[in-house]
């Protein structure tokens, strides 16, 4: 890229970023007001808090039928292009719009969403008989790059009859992942960010996939996960019949990788008393802060590995499930911290916070499997781990016993059962009594229109609690 295509690149983007910046200041002048709309009153922020693109439109571009609009940005940037305001608009409401979702759950006042920065408009591969805004293709036979993004130089186009625009050819450095990945024909948007930092152009494709959805007229039932330290994850389903049945439950166990594990946590937590002593005594500890700065990244990666094994293996799991149930996962998360688990890791509060990064991981992680798989992500949920190992299953009593070999026993009604399959029981079990009575005290919080989760902090659409309705008729 020569240095004058350079700064054409810049002065596209900080043209584009004012643009969007405009929209933004658009919309917030026009969200309280009613819009007179082919005769009748509408407004921009529709009741779902989305923004009406039509209406925004209706307010700032002019067309061959509509030649006075409000806000004139055709006067206003009269190099650019219909398509390239509307990609410009386009950016501007999903900020606008996650900025709006974000309030309607939140008590507290937040900023209204600026663009500070250059940020590219998301740029859409259109091909209309050799006019495009933005084309990415392979050229075979040259050396210096195969891939290269062609986009349209708008800043001052020859204004004759029919405007001329002059094309800018950005080469793509890349890797052979990426060759393999990216497919010109399949690309549904681009957008360029400038990195100030590297000072380096970036260029994020987005391409779109097809996934069969998912719609279930099978029983529903639930399938309770609990992560743990002997094992990774036991996993158990409950149906209609309300029975666990041997082979409708999942054992993820591997002893290789824990053992792992364990021994670097020893040496972790002996490096980190060795390292407390130093530092009383006023002895120099870079060294030993190097070291174990070293093991806790090797014990965050093999913990990462043991944690996409597990998820592999609960994926294969619930696929299989999924042909004869409409199927809840139902995943503990943790209030406190197990206090065996990441000895040696600091403070508490920071063990606690990788503790919950390990939950929060799993749970993102199983969700982006399962999503490819056309498995409805919403169908994931968190629910609390508290009190989940003490309670039987049976009784819902707590005068309860453990013993050393992991077999749980209720002094109550006399339950006997794996420690383990308990625990994932009650938690397969709290889900529905969540969509049972969303007024408890539980952490999904119904707002208008999306379920907030107070635990993981995602939202879920509200459909969440009437699919899962049904589950409550055979809990009791
Ligand atoms: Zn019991």
């Amino acid at each position: 890229m020569t240095v004058q295509e350079c700064e054409r690149l810049k002065r596209i983007t900080a043209r584009d970023t004012r643009i969007c910046q405009t929209y933004l200041r658009i919309i917030k002048h026009n969200e309280e007001k009613q819009i007179l709309v082919n005769g009748e009153f509408r407004r921009l922020i529709k009741k779902d808090l989305t923004v009406d693109k039509s209406i925004l439109d209706k307010l700032t571009l002019t067309t061959s039928k509509r030649t006075t609009v409000p806000h004139d940005l055709k006067k206003r940037y009269s190099h650019c292009s219909h398509n390239e305001f509307q990609e410009c608009r386009d950016k501007a409401i999903w900020t606008d719009e996650s900025w709006r979702k974000l309030q309607a759950y939140s008590t507290m006042e937040l900023k209204r969403p600026q663009f500070k920065t250059k940020t590219s408009r998301p740029m859409y591969p259109r091909i209309t008989q050799g006019s495009y805004t933005v084309r990415v293709h392979f050229e075979s036979g040259n050396t210096d790059a195969k891939l290269w993004l062609e986009l349209r130089d708008s800043l001052d186009s020859k204004k004759s009859n029919k405007r001329i625009h002059k094309r800018l050819k950005l080469p793509l450095t890349y890797s052979p992942y990426h060759e393999n990945k990216l497919k010109p024909e399949q690309i549904k948007q681009i957008e360029l960010v400038y990195k100030s930092k590297e000072r380096q152009w970036y260029a994020h494709f987005i391409q779109k996939y097809s996934v069969p959805s998912y719609q279930s007229t099978n029983p529903p039932a639930v399938l309770g996960v609990d992560l743990g330290i002997k094992k990774t994850a036991v996993a158990v389903l409950l149906t209609p019949r309300g029975k666990v049945i041997m082979d409708e439950l999942c054992f993820i166990v591997n002893k290789e990788r824990q053992s792992k594990i364990w021994q670097l946590n020893k040496r972790i937590k002996d490096i980190q008393k060795k390292l407390d002593t130093k530092i009383n005594n006023g002895q120099s500890h870079n060294q030993l802060n190097v070291k174990l700065s070293q093991l806790r990244r090797k014990r965050r990666s093999i913990t990462e590995q043991e944690l996409g094994y597990a998820v592999n293996q609960l994926v294969e799991f619930i696929l299989q499930l999924k042909k004869q149930y409409n199927l809840f996962v139902s995943v503990g998360y943790p209030k406190d911290i197990r206090k065996s688990y990441l000895r040696g890791s600091g403070s508490k509060s920071h063990r606690r916070q990788l503790h919950k990064w390990y939950y929060r991981l799993f749970i993102t992680k199983l969700k982006y499997k399962l999503k490819r798989y056309g498995f409805e992500p919403h169908h994931v949920v968190a629910v609390k781990e508290k009190n989940t190992s003490n309670t039987c299953s049976s009784c819902n009593s707590t005068n309860t016993t453990r013993t050393g070999q992991g077999q749980f026993n209720c002094h109550k009604c006399k339950y006997e059962l794996d420690a383990d399959l308990n625990g994932a029981k009650n938690i397969a079990k709290r889900l529905i009594r969540y969509a049972l009575k969303p007024k408890l005290r539980h952490p999904l919080k119904p707002k208008n229109y999306y379920v907030w989760d107070l635990l993981t902090k995602d939202n879920h659409p509200i459909e969440l609690f009437k699919s899962l309705r049904p589950l409550g008729k055979w809990l009791r």
